[in-house]
């Protein structure tokens, strides 16, 4: 499954004087969190300076970027917009100068409430210089409301609603949060004697730093020079925990440990319960690369059946998020996959998908492994059918994009052209993951959204897209 796409990934670290050049690490190991734009903002525990742009990482960061970008505290951003237009003005970490001092922040998730925190604040005469959800905060951090309070950035934060991990900079500290259900993943680690928080481990290898815990729901978590420290916005169990399961399903990389479970392993039991829940007779097992080849492992595990490979990847095919029409995109997607004709030819397959979401890429796929001469296609998908859609971060929307919505399993199979379609059940997905349903988020496959949400953000967000800002290459700031 290729049409999802994540809103962020996270990294910051603290009292280090390459603070930079490992946030640019951290940052390029998480690529796979969003690839529209990046940015970094660095403190020399006066000044914060950004630097942002457009596209991938290496892309949008230059060596003469990183040099610009002096101090011992970095906090860095992959974005994929969900909220706010794709454009550089959107572009995080957002920096602001304002009555509580300079400030930066980015943000992983939705809030669900923005819509009504904006338009209350814009009928107050505030002036908004992007689209995106997350600079509601920072005019909040900047309200005398709020910095009367004995705490001002916890009184925010239990204003805001929704999906948020957020890192915020000041100039002597970083301030790293996460949401009270815990729906994105925020993991702290060392790096000697520096602290690190990533959204994923997999920053943690690259950079060399170990994982020490995760941050808390309702927690926020201070980043000094000399350490750190710890104090809740939020009671600890309340409300209920609403993790993402899709995260596990397809989001995070494979190598990491995110919701203190190990992403690769939850892959693979997941593909051994399908094995149970749906055999079926065949050759060879076959994962659609690259996310499901945890589950086709764990299928194989369970069956028997020989594991195989069915595709080759190109790597050099450009970004399909760049064209937003359906129609390149699937074209992108049989592009970046080639069928293997001696491997698959005349063959039973067990294609087994992480998730399937629009069937119009899955459809592409199928098609071509029946060009290249496999016998029969017996596809397996190691999540349950998407019928809604989700608020909380992730970019599918509307409900009528769902090929699940409002269609039988034979509906599907017939759609998808294939000789057999199980997906996992619900009930197999769970049992995957150490906490069970209780922990987990599952809005997309049940409807049941564990996080309420605000009737206006569902009505904006798609609105708020359509806005469109001038854009350059890329841009730098800092504050004054
Ligand atoms: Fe994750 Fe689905 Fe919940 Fe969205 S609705 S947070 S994708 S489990």
């Amino acid at each position: 499954m290729s049409s999802l796409h994540h809103h962020c990934g996270l990294f910051g670290i603290m009292d280090r004087p390459d603070a930079a050049e490992l946030t640019y690490l951290g940052l390029y190991a998480q690529q796979h969190r969003g690839q529209e734009s990046a940015g970094i903002c660095c403190s020399d525990g006066t000044t914060i300076r950004r630097h942002a742009g457009m596209g991938l990482v290496t892309e949008a960061i230059r060596a003469e970027d990183l040099r610009g970008l002096s101090g011992s505290a970095a906090i860095g951003h992959v974005r994929y917009s969900t909220t706010g237009s794709c454009s550089v003005s959107n572009a995080q970490p957002l920096l602001a100068s304002a009555a509580m001092g300079h400030a930066a922040v980015c943000h992983n998730g939705n809030l669900v409430n923005a819509v009504a925190l904006r338009e209350d604040y814009e009928r107050r005469g505030r002036i908004f210089t992007t689209t995106s959800d997350t600079e509601v905060i920072l005019h909040m951090l900047a309200d005398l409301e709020y910095r009367e309070q004995p705490d001002p950035l916890a009184a925010v934060l239990r204003h805001l609603a929704g999906s948020f991990c957020l890192l915020l900079m000041y100039p002597d500290r970083i301030e790293a949060v996460r949401d009270p259900s815990g729906n994105r993943p925020l993991c702290l680690g060392r790096l000697g004697d520096a602290w690190v928080v990533a959204s994923e481990t997999c920053a943690f290898d690259l950079v060399n730093a170990r994982y020490e815990r995760d941050v808390e729901p309702g927690e926020i978590v201070t980043l000094t020079a000399r350490g750190l420290r710890s104090r809740r916005f939020a009671p600890a169990e309340s409300p209920r925990r609403a993790s993402c399961i899709f995260e596990l399903i397809y989001f995070a990389d494979p190598s990491s440990e995110i919701f203190e479970e190990s992403v690769h392993l939850v892959r693979r039991a997941m593909g051994a319960a399908l094995a149970r829940e749906a055999p079926a007779d065949a050759d060879l097992v076959i994962p659609v690369p690259n996310c499901a080849r945890c589950a086709a492992l764990g299928y194989h595990e369970e069956s028997g059946i020989p594991l195989g490979r069915g595709f080759t990847t190109n790597h050099y095919v450009g970004r399909s998020f760049i064209q937003p029409s359906q129609s390149i995109r699937d074209l992108t997607v049989r592009l970046k996959l080639n069928p293997i004709r001696g491997s698959v030819e005349g063959k039973r397959l067990v294609v087994v998908e992480d998730s399937v979401v629009r069937g119009t890429t899955t459809r592409g796929k199928m098609q071509s492994l029946r060009d290249a001469g496999a016998r029969e296609i017996h596809l397996r998908v190691a999540s349950p059918p998407i019928r809604h859609p989700c608020y909380y971060g992730i970019d599918f929307p509307r409900k009528e994009e769902l090929i699940a919505e409002g269609r039988e399993v034979e509906e599907i199979r017939r759609f998808l052209d294939v000789d057999s379609l199980a997906y996992l059940s619900l009930e197999g997905m769970v049992s995957c993951v150490r906490v069970g349903a209780e922990g987990y988020c599952t809005a997309c496959f049940t409807g049941d959204y564990p996080i309420p949400i605000d009737a206006r953000f569902t009505k904006n967000v798609f609105e708020r897209n359509q806005l469109t800002f001038f854009d350059g290459a890329g841009d730098d700031g800092a504050t004054p």
